[in-house]
């Protein structure tokens, strides 16, 4: 047996249903989709890969960069995504810390990459965004079916890189359970079924496209409307053919921004669900004023995929991530004693569960520290359990600002901030300073067109914030700095403003 491929993939071999429908309408059956990955798991039989061995991907995403993944899964291989966005040097980085011993990226990359390959005596091959390359031409004319290669639940499946918010991106270890535990999960959690068609614009390099969105609709026998990226027309245009919807944040501002979205679009619609980074209030309620739905926002990270989730039926509120999902035990434990905190109190988030991987890649030391004996994994991320038992997220352990002895967590600076007059959202961030160790930095994004009076606001946030966590500064930036996921990347804005305060 092998868990993952028979549990997601294998039980869809004979079946002509539709799976991916692309943006030029065309559709792939759950079929047609199979074959190419057997086709892919024999060519890497034949460039010698064993079980075990390790498959980089840096593609573009189209049904053969995904067909890959299932390649992977059938032949026993680990795959390893990586980030399109990555240049030479930084793909060199991964490729030799993961250990790879097959390489695939478009042929721009092909001439850059091959000293890599040969010193780590890899091979190279190459796959387009059209689908063409020296992959689907070795591929060609071999057999579409594939002997499945035996696994057990704890044997690795996927090596995923974090997305390097916070420093360096890791690469965390999934066993096929980890994976295959949190679709089925998810498919009962989410009321994920056959009819289900889910638009799909995510980058499929990360846990949200590729485990939570393809999984669940695997696990669910459901299909996904595949766009190669998030563009919004096509978007708009798609959103009467689907029933769910995956995406993060900045995906629902986008398409509240829009004018030709009209409430009638989205009135089929099953659930629209957020996550990767924190939906605003104000989206949130937006949304629901313009369509009727509450989006469903939910909580997870590379490491554990999803760990909890708004209710289904019941209250989606605003603002919190909902729920642990079942079968996830979730905490909140002081950061010094690692003593679980009463409820209502901030505290590092630690999860235990099936979803939780086996360790990060080659970082022993890293592991240890942060994946405990009890089976705990201390996530990084700070946040609270409300009354109700609603988790909400405060923020990074690595964005904590201690200014003077005092913990302040930006987080509540943030809120505060974007209730004033004219700002779109904010970012708050502690900076070296002389006296405090570091003091608080307040950056806002006006709303377009407007101009915020910076004296006005610092005055008018002040009663409601004790005076420790008054922002010594406030500053304008036209957008705060992003990666594809919609992450604030706050490591950028500490080192654009880490002089600031400096002492002369
Ligand atoms: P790195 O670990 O390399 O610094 P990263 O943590 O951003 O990068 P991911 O694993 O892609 O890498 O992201 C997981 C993180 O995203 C979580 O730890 C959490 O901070 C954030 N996140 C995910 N969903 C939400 C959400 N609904 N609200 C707030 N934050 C979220
Ligand atoms: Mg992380």
């Amino acid at each position: 047996t092998n868990p993952l491929y028979d549990g997601l993939f294998g039980i869809h071999a004979a079946k002509q249903t539709p799976f991916l429908r692309l943006a030029d309408g065309s559709v792939l059956t759950h079929q047609a989709f199979l074959e190419q990955a057997a086709q892919f798991a024999h060519v890497a039989g034949q460039l010698g890969l064993k079980p075990g061995d390790r498959m980089a991907v840096q593609v573009e995403k189209s049904p053969q960069s995904l067909a890959l993944y299932a390649a992977c899964a059938q032949a026993g291989l680990i795959f390893l995504p990586l980030n399109t966005a990555y240049t030479v040097d930084e793909l060199t980085y991964f490729i030799e810390n993961s250990g790879a011993s097959l390489i695939v990226c478009d042929s721009a990359k092909q001439a850059a990459l091959a000293p890599i390959a040969t010193g780590l005596g890899a091979k190279l091959e190459t796959l387009d965004a059209d689908g063409s390359g020296s992959l689907t031409q070795k591929a060609e004319g071999l057999l579409k079916t594939y002997e499945t290669v035996a696994r057990s639940g704890d044997d690795l499946a996927a090596f995923l890189y974090t997305s390097g918010t916070t420093g360096r991106s890791k690469g965390a270890m999934l066993t096929q359970d980890n994976l295959l535990s949190n679709a089925r999960t998810l498919v009962d959690f989410w009321r994920f079924s056959e009819q289900d068609v889910l638009l799909h614009a995510l980058p499929i390099f990360h846990t949200h496209g590729l485990f939570v969105a393809t999984n669940v609709t695997l696990a669910a026998g459901g299909s996904l409307i595949f766009l190669p990226k998030f563009d919004l027309d096509k978007v708009i245009e798609e959103l009467p053919n689907a029933t769910t919807m995956m995406g993060v944040p900045t995906f629902y501002t986008r398409i509240l921004g829009d004018g030709r979205f009209s409430r009638d679009r989205v009135q089929h619609m099953r659930l629209f669900i957020s996550g990767s980074a924190p939906l605003l209030s104000e989206t949130h309620v937006q949304f629901e004023d313009r369509t009727g739905h509450r989006i469903l926002e939910r909580y997870g990270m590379t490491e554990t995929n999803m760990n909890t989730s708004n209710p289904y039926e019941g209250e989606r509120r605003a603002g919190t991530v909902g729920f642990p999902l079942p079968g996830i035990d979730l905490k909140i434990t002081d950061p010094d004693t690692g003593n679980t905190l009463p409820d209502g109190e901030i505290g590092q988030i630690e999860v235990r569960g099936p979803n939780v991987f086996k360790g990060y890649w080659q970082m022993p030391d890293k592991t240890a520290a942060e994946l405990r004996q009890d089976g705990f994994f201390i996530t990084g991320d700070l946040g609270k359990i409300d009354e109700d038992g609603y988790v909400h997220i405060v923020g990074r352990n690595k964005d904590l600002i201690i200014s003077g002895g005092y913990n302040i967590y930006p987080k509540e600076i943030e809120l505060v901030l974007d209730e004033q007059l004219g700002v779109l959202e904010s970012a708050v961030i502690g900076v070296p300073h002389p006296d405090f160790g570091e003091t608080v930095l307040g950056v806002i994004v006006p709303e377009p067109g407007q101009k915020p009076d910076l004296e006005a606001i610092m005055g008018a946030i002040k009663p409601s914030l004790a005076r420790f966590k008054h922002p010594r500064k406030l500053v304008i930036l036209d957008d705060l700095p992003r990666n594809t996921m919609g992450k604030v990347q706050k490591n950028q804005l500490r080192d654009r403003f880490k002089d600031m305060f400096a002492a002369t």
